[in-house]
């Protein structure tokens, strides 16, 4: 594959761009190369500069569960363009996507809009912090909640991949006041809160994680932590930022049963333009400004575009049979990426439409087993899929996602290419 434009693309943002990018796992740092630059995207492809197509299954990490530039939400967006970009002045938008967020998340009484998932957490700890008045926050290892000062401990996605779990320029008596801990392991949130549990705000979780590959939850594992954090008054937070819209409608709340208090969205209710959100109980939220003496707030939040991409593709997932189909299409990939892999050291795990490829022979349940995964092998099967036009994510540490776009012979074609992906990664 001819990347020549791309080249002297990378270079010249390289004196630019700290990396050339403006994300850190843009750059291919992970699995070697240089990236592509992107020239369009359309259904569940993307075009290079270089006039190379490839088979997204990044899908911008996470939110373009319709795929790219979904005719639907493209019209809606033009039209809307006209009428103004910013008003910083309320629209009927933002109660439309309120309402939308509301009834696929019944526990979400009140809720603001955000500009990044970042923003949301970042948010949604001042406020558990601000209602318990409490410091301490329990986050597990390997999950990320974006680059909030407080949460870059242990944390996976970029983080983990470049190997700054605890990032430089964040103050110590921050980190200090965060404690991380094994995902799937109730017995050290048990002994955790039963000793600090006064000083702990709120439990924040990725109930299925996306930021360590796909890691699932054990049974008993979310529903232990809604027990355990309702008996010591602290708030649980769900970071649903990908799992939102994408294990279902409503969520890893709707798909496991479990409500949290304060919950966090992103990703998906964008429709790929920049939103994040952050609700819960009525009496938690009510303390946010200017109802509450939590600050909080943002020049372009609740953005009349970014509501209306919002909006239309809410209004698609509801779309009767939806999720069923989008299943459909994850399950013959799992299925086919397994069979591909023809029983070598591989686990690929999947939660509805996010999945993983491991390099390894066990399942992965924690951050520790994670990073007991073959890395050097996922960047040759990285490579080898991209030479034959499929763009699976540029980490170990992060989800492919399957988007509506995907057609049974994408999935056939990936599995094709995987068959010669798991070949050159063994070798
Ligand atoms: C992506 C992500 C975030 C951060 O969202 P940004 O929009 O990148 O700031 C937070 N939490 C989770 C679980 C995420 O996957």
């Amino acid at each position: 594959m001819q990347r020549e434009h791309s080249r002297r693309l990378f270079e010249e943002a390289q004196r630019l761009l700290p990396g050339g990018v403006d994300s850190p796992v843009r750059a291919f740092r992970a699995v070697g190369g240089e990236p592509f630059f992107v020239a369009r995207g359309e259904g569940a492809y993307l075009t290079d500069v270089d006039g190379n197509r490839y088979l997204d299954y990044v899908g911008s990490w996470g939110p373009l569960i319709l795929g790219h530039a979904h005719p639907a939400v493209v019209a809606a967006l033009r039209e809307a363009v006209g009428r103004g970009t910013s008003y910083g002045a309320p629209t009927e938008l933002e109660v439309t996507l309120a309402a939308a967020v509301q009834e696929a998340f019944p526990s979400v009484e009140m809720l603001r809009f955000v500009s990044s998932g970042t923003e949301a957490v970042m948010s949604a700890i001042r406020v558990a912090r601000g209602f318990t008045e409490r410091q301490k926050v329990v986050k597990f290892e390997g999950c990320y909640h974006g680059h909030g000062d407080g949460l870059l401990v242990r944390a996976g996605s970029g983080a983990a991949t470049f190997g700054v779990p605890d990032s430089a320029g964040v103050p110590a008596a921050v980190a200090r006041e965060t404690i991380a801990l094994p995902f799937n392991d109730l017995e050290a949130v048990r002994r955790a809160l039963e000793a600090v549990g006064r000083e702990v705000a709120c439990v924040i979780v990725e109930p299925v994680v996306g930021n360590m590959g796909v890691v699932l939850p054990r049974p008993g594992f979310l529903s232990g932590l809604r027990e355990l954090t309702a008996r010591h008054g602290v708030l649980l937070i769900f970071d649903e930022v990908i799992t939102g819209f994408r294990l279902a409608f409503g969520g890893a709340q709707e798909a496991f049963g479990v409500p949290a208090d304060l919950t966090c969205l992103g990703k998906i209710i964008g429709g790929g333009l920049p939103v994040g959100a952050f609700g819960g109980r009525r009496e938690i939220m009510e303390q946010v400004a200017p109802l509450g003496p939590v600050y909080q707030a943002g020049t372009l939040s609740g953005n009349p575009l970014a509501m209306t991409a919002g909006v239309e593709t809410l209004r698609l997932l509801k779309t009767t049979g939806f999720y069923k189909s989008l299943e459909e299409r994850a399950a013959a990939l799992e299925e086919g990426l397994r069979a591909a892999a023809a029983g070598g050291a591989v686990r690929v795990q999947r939660a509805a439409s996010m999945l993983t490829v491991f390099f390894t022979d066990r399942e992965v349940r924690s951050w520790n087993d994670a990073e007991r995964a073959d890395r050097q092998r996922y960047a040759r099967f990285f490579r080898s899929l991209l030479e034959q036009g499929v763009y699976f994510p540029p980490a170990q540490f992060e989800a492919a996602f399957v988007s509506a776009a995907h057609t049974a012979a994408d999935i056939a074609e990936t599995i094709r290419a995987a068959r010669a992906a798991f070949a050159a990664a063994a070798a």
